[in-house]
């Protein structure tokens, strides 16, 4: 909102100022204006150009300060040596703009902007006549109150709005029963990872399945079959804190996680892993052979950044995960090409 907000600042400042020097060639009143123009014309196109180099990697709430700092320092400098006759009212557009547009802290931005209406009446007063300086005084006060008020207002508003944003989209991004994310969130992820340039291309993909999960909801109801994925749920959610690998619920009993960092090694250390912890969280099954709940994991790993297509991966993983099933479950088995035929398990 802040850099949007300066951009916006910045071209206004350029446009108005622009026109207001090539005025200054046109309409003898505006000739005094000429310095001035051209000086914010050029402060406006520094801070800009300052923002955009790529060593300046400064917030871009400080560029709005700048901006508007920028701002206040002319039309002080123009209170002095320009407008000493007038009341100068582009100080009273700077101070009613920076609370409203700026997002950020209130305490700063009230701070700041009390520091910039106190310097303009410190400098500019002096040079004024009374009369004159009791209305400057009686405008700036007028002007940064009233900006106090309706910033402090539209902050908290637009703050409420960007938080129900927020858990609305949280709310369609995450499966409510485990916390981790949905399915719809896996697929706009994953397309984000496969287009080009992307700063971490998809390498793995890890497709876990709970063994047997069908006799334990028969076997002990549909409310214990929840709390069992809400345990897996939430190991997975806090091993996808530690791990650089994100975790989605995929459907039913399904997960999937996804590695951009791990190589074929460390993904297949991985799932063995989780089919151990997991193993090891002692979700009693008394219906199966092994007493537990224990799960299966279908790995797929690709080194080419080219070929990292996340539909084939899923789908080899798919058939990593059926081989895992097929030959005894509670394991994790990478894919490799011949896969129907050959089984690769991980131990
Ligand atoms: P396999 O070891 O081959 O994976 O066998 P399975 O029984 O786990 O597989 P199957 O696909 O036959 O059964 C999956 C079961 O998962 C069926 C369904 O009752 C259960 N299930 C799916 N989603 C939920 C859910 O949200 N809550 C609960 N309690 N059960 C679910
Ligand atoms: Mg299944
Ligand atoms: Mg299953």
């Amino acid at each position: 909102a802040n850099l949007h907000m300066f951009r916006l600042v910045v071209l206004i400042g350029l446009l108005t100022f622009g026109s207001l020097w090539v005025l200054t060639y046109l309409v003898d009143q505006f000739r005094a204006f000429r310095f001035t123009d051209i000086v914010l014309v050029l402060c406006f196109l520094a801070v800009y150009g300052f923002s955009r180099l790529p060593s300046m990697k400064a917030p871009s709430v400080l560029w709005l300060y700048c901006a508007f700092s920028v701002y206040a320092a002319v039309t002080i400098l123009s209170g002095i040596f320009v407008t000493q006759n007038y009341v100068d009212v582009m100080i009273f557009v700077c101070l009613f703009q920076l609370p409203v547009l700026t997002l950020d802290r209130s305490l700063r931005v009230d701070l700041i902007e009390v520091i910039l209406a106190a310097a303009y009446l410190l400098f500019v007063l002096p040079h004024k006549s009374p009369g004159l300086a009791s209305t400057e005084v009686v405008n700036v006060g007028f002007f940064t109150a009233s900006a106090l008020a309706a910033g402090g207002f539209l902050r908290r508003t637009r703050i409420a709005n960007f938080e129900l944003e927020r858990q609305s989209v949280q709310r369609e991004t995450t499966d409510y029963l485990t916390g981790l994310y949905n399915r719809r969130k896996l697929f706009e992820y994953l397309g984000e990872k496969e287009k080009k340039g992307s700063a971490e291309p998809l390498a793995g993909i890890l497709m876990l399945d709970i063994d047997f999960f069908k006799l334990y909801n028969d076997s002990y109801g549909h409310i214990a079959g929840d709390e069992c994925l809400r345990r897996i749920g939430a190991y997975l959610l806090s091993l996808g804190q530690s791990y650089p690998v994100s975790f989605f619920r995929y459907g039913g009993e399904e997960f999937l996680g996804t590695s951009s960092n791990f190589n074929r090694e460390e993904l297949c250390c991985f799932g063995e892993k989780i089919v151990d912890e997991l193993r090891g969280l002692n979700i009693q099954n008394e219906f199966v052979e092994r007493g537990r709940v224990t799960v299966s994991v279908g790995l797929a790993f690709s080194d080419s950044p080219d070929g990292r297509s996340y539909e084939q991966l899923i789908s080899q993983a798919d058939s990593a995960l059926y081989e895992a099933k097929r030959t005894g479950r509670n394991r994790a088995v990478v894919w490799h090409p011949g896969m129907s035929t050959i089984e690769q398990s991980c131990r």
